[in-house]
């Protein structure tokens, strides 16, 4: 008889697959809940240059000293051309993923840069542990907002575009640090009920659940779809906020809690 030398715990002997509920009570702890998560758009805000940055990062500025800023960079047009380059050569999703992660990642060394002198910190995507010393040190963490699924992406039936940029890395960083709301820096005022810049006429939402937004099924959303479903199933982001970090003011009143824009939430 060949005998296992299992450690008892209550998974040991399972498969991890089993379709029976979880042995466990879990209720998870925020690590960081008072972190603001923000993402800097890339085509929505970065792309657009000093016009568009430079206010946006006085309000950071600031703000700084008030809160725990963490800042995710998009991508934009530079991602968009990389992934039109690698669809037309027919390359795989994974390496999509890999390519466009490269953009945000320069766009946050171009934002560290500029804030530098006010402690901006550019970090990698898998920094958190060292997030309470940054802050403590009055310091800016700014990382991609890309997750680092890479060559890992996972396929999915509407194409070939990754899924997952960075709209869903913020997500993502928000959910692991238990902040309940993450913030996008856009150029539009909110969520429309299509993209308000082919259609003059779409209506703003200000405030939408997720399941209600899904079975809505818009024909454009200013966030990545996955991220609207996997708010559905949060346990700790419950809010997407949208700002139009081009409206002066309008950022700093969504630092300090207020309802600007549109809030996409958990709907149960
Ligand atoms: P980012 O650079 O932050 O990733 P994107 O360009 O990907 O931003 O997304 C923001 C853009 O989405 C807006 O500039 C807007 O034109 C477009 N958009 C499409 N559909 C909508 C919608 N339903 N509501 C608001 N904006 C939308
Ligand atoms: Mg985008």
């Amino acid at each position: 008889m060949f005998d296992r030398k299992t450690i008892d715990s209550a998974l040991s002997g399972s498969t991890l697959t089993t379709a029976q509920d979880s042995p466990f009570d879990y209720s998870p702890e925020a690590m960081l809940p008072q972190v603001k998560v923000l993402k800097i758009g890339g085509q929505s805000v970065l792309d657009r240059g000093r016009a568009a940055v430079f206010p946006i990062l006085d309000e950071l500025v600031r703000a700084k000293d008030q809160y725990q800023l963490l800042l995710c960079c998009g991508g934009g047009t530079r991602a968009r051309h990389i992934y039109s380059v690698a669809s037309d050569l027919e390359l795989p999703t994974g390496l999509l993923a890999a390519l466009g992660g490269y953009v945000p990642r320069q766009n946050a060394r171009m934002l560290q840069m500029l804030l530098a002198k006010h402690g901006g910190l550019y970090i990698m995507t898998d920094d958190f542990e060292k997030l309470p010393l940054y802050f403590k040190l009055g310091c800016i963490p700014i990382m991609t907002g890309m997750p680092p699924f890479g060559y890992w992406e996972k396929p999915h039936e509407g194409g070939n575009i990754p899924q997952h940029r960075t709209d869903a890395g913020v997500f993502l960083t928000a959910e692991v640090l238990g902040v309940k709301r993450a913030i996008f820096v856009k150029d539009e005022d909110g969520l429309y009920e299509d993209d308000p810049k082919k259609n003059k006429e779409a209506k703003l939402l200000r405030r939408v659940g997720a399941r209600e937004l899904l079975a809505r099924d818009l024909p454009d959303l200013a966030v990545e779809r996955v991220v609207i479903e996997y708010l559905t199933r949060a346990r700790f982001c419950h809010e997407l906020q949208i700002v139009n970090g081009l409206v002066p003011g309008q950022l700093t009143k969504a630092l300090a809690g207020e309802d600007v824009g549109s809030i996409i939430y958990k709907d149960t």
